[in-house]
């Protein structure tokens, strides 16, 4: 018997923790939208927190042209000419390649013909042009010899930019290759590593570089929710700050200041940092200075480089259903954690919602944790979304239990009807309203006589099927409680004495119904009742106790009168008192 009771239980708890994970998680999904600036604010904070100090990377140069540089050239955009002579001063150390991160969409004399013929005679430049937004065009010389790039750029809503475009698709629907990327791939392709497809790829469009494979990033990924995945995209993964960049000015470069060390076998980049030319932006690690698009194009051009030869991939994301198996993992978790408050029966053994808070506290910083070591291995998956799972999972969990304990105090576990407790601040509260109710109090007859007849356990189970029989014999709205003992008590808001009368009538039939032998009852062979009902007019004010003691006068009377009936409260007077009773 106890343990179909246990049983009984743990298939309830069962229930109940796949109940509370589903809400749980619905709640989460639905904020699944709301969650992305948190998510990406902490993902921000891994990449911080990641950041090394900066070792200076040997592959890139950045040729910077700041405020100084322009007041140096005295113009901006600065001539044909002296770009042109840039261009020169850098390929004169051999460098791997020179990438131009340069609007040049037009000519700016004087110096246009030599620019020309710079640019046909030093194959490893590339130009740039902007493929979305309206587009701007690379110089004609370069498009013509195909050594134009895309600098676009994909910029979250909040300005940081955290993904990195290795192609984007042109308005035509031509597919234009990144700035970065190209850069990359002609460098990779001087040692003999290639893009390539992935075999057993199916569709997701991972491509092998060198020593890893990249995955194109589709619009759910991480703690995205809904991004525009257009072109192809990665998750840019900043291993060091725009500092581990080494650089050089416009003016130092015209000056002949360059040397071998600094550019040979390098890729050189060049762009503007100047504040007035607004090419600017935020990343994950500079979180309040921001950084200039050509040290944006550096990282992503040394994330490329450093995945083909160095093994470090790019940030990887999971599949949808392995984010979501992974929130239900910490749902579990939370469940596992905070099942004595989610399910302890009684109230003294609930633990008080502060240790409980402190349980989730933990969970959440493990989560954190784990989160962050999986970043650290490469692995970006959802943090905020699990939390919010775990918690709004448990804070469910304990409002329903919460709500459950607040009905068993308001239950007679014995009767199954409400108990005293429950009917007081019912009709305290029913009785403000001013409106007409009656009342019915009610007393089995020689019960004592029954216990000591029939046993205890039959008398309370006597006592549970005179409740039900109450039940059945009025509405819904109406309320039916345990008095005390084998006193009951009936409550039928919005009710006038004939109506009552004829409640109590019904009263009596069920329990007639009943046909309970009650061998030692002085007023019939079965079970009977005793009691008294009072009708309170509408707009009369009276205490909650005298009202119950018209009853119970009038339950008094009944007793006096010979048991099995129910009478009328003599109060208010001049009520035509008809007594009811039924014989057994
Ligand atoms: P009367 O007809 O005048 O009402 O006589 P009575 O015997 O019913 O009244 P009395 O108040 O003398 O006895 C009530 C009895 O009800 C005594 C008590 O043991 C019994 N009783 C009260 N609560 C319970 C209960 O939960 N279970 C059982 N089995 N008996 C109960
Ligand atoms: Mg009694
Ligand atoms: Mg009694």
């Amino acid at each position: 018997m106890f343990s179909k009771f246990k049983h009984h239980i743990a298939q309830r708890r069962k229930i109940a923790a796949v109940g509370f994970s589903l809400a749980g998680l619905m709640v989460a999904g639905s904020m699944r939208g709301w969650l992305e600036p948190l998510e990406l604010g902490l993902l921000d904070q891994f990449f911080v927190l990641q950041s090394r100090s900066p070792t200076v990377n040997k592959r890139v140069l950045v040729v910077a042209i700041d405020e100084r540089d322009i007041a140096n050239v005295g113009q901006w955009p600065i001539s044909d000419k002296t770009l042109s002579q840039l261009v020169r001063n850098i390929h004169e150390h051999e460098p791997a390649s020179i990438g131009l991160d340069l609007y040049r969409n037009f000519l700016i004399e004087p110096g246009s013909e030599e620019l020309i013929e710079t640019f046909e005679s030093i194959p490893n430049v590339i130009g740039a042009e902007r493929v979305l937004e309206g587009g701007v065009a690379s110089h004609k010389t370069l498009a013509e010899l195909d050594r134009a790039a895309s600098i676009d750029l994909v910029v979250d809503d909040d300005g940081r930019v955290r993904r990195g475009l290795l192609s984007v698709i042109s308005p035509e629907g031509e597919v234009r290759r990144g700035l970065a990327a190209t850069l990359a791939l002609n460098y990779l392709s001087e040692q003999d590593i290639h893009l390539e497809t992935v075999d057993g790829d199916t569709g997701g469009g991972a491509l092998r570089l060198g020593k890893s494979t990249i995955t194109r990033f589709e619009r759910n990924d991480g703690g995205y929710v809904n991004a525009d995945s257009g072109g192809y995209q990665v998750l840019m993964n900043y291993r060091d700050r725009y500092t581990q960049f080494e650089s050089v000015s416009l003016t130092a470069v015209l000056n002949g200041e360059l040397t071998d060390e600094m550019v040979h076998g390098r890729i050189v980049l060049v762009g503007s940092t100047a504040i007035s030319l607004n090419d600017l932006f935020y990343t994950p690690t500079e979180r309040d200075s921001l950084v200039a698009g050509v040290y944006v194009h550096a990282h992503l051009l040394s994330q490329l480089l450093g995945a083909a030869l160095d093994g470090q991939p790019f940030l990887r994301t999971v599949p949808t259903y392995l984010e979501w198996l992974w929130v239900v993992c910490w749902i579990a978790i939370s469940i596992v954690a905070s099942r004595s408050g989610l399910y302890s029966a009684s109230i003294k053994t609930h633990p008080p919602t502060w240790q409980l808070i402190v349980r989730l506290a933990s969970l959440g910083i493990g989560l954190y944790g784990s989160g962050y070591c999986l970043f650290l291995a490469g692995w970006w998956l959802p943090t905020v979304l699990p939390l919010v799972s775990m918690f709004s999972t448990v804070g469910l969990g304990i409002a329903y239990r919460n709500q459950q304990l607040q009905n068993l105090a308001a239950y007679d576990e014995l009767t199954q009807v409400a108990n005293r407790r429950y009917f007081d601040q019912y009709l305290e509260q029913l009785l403000r309203t001013n409106k007409r109710l009656s009342l019915i109090l009610c007393d089995v007859d020689s019960f004592k006589a029954f216990n000591d007849l029939y046993g205890h356990p039959a008398g309370d189970r006597c006592l549970h099927q005179v409740a039900q029989a109450l039940k059945l014999a009025v509405r819904d709205a109406d309320l039916v409680a345990r008095y005390g003992g084998e006193e009951f008590v009936v409550v039928l808001p919005d009710t006038d004495e004939k109506i009552a009368a004829s409640v109590a009538v019904r009263i009596q039939v069920q329990i007639r119904k009943l046909a309970i032998a009650h061998e030692g009852s002085a007023a019939s062979p079965f079970v009977t009742l005793s009691g008294g009902y009072v009708s309170l007019p509408k707009g009369k004010l009276i205490m909650p106790q005298v009202l119950v003691g018209y009853a119970d006068k009038a339950l008094y009377e009944a007793k006096l009168s010979g048991r099995n009936r129910l009478l009328p409260s003599d109060w208010p007077a001049s009520n035509d008192s008809v007594e009811y009773e039924v014989a057994a």
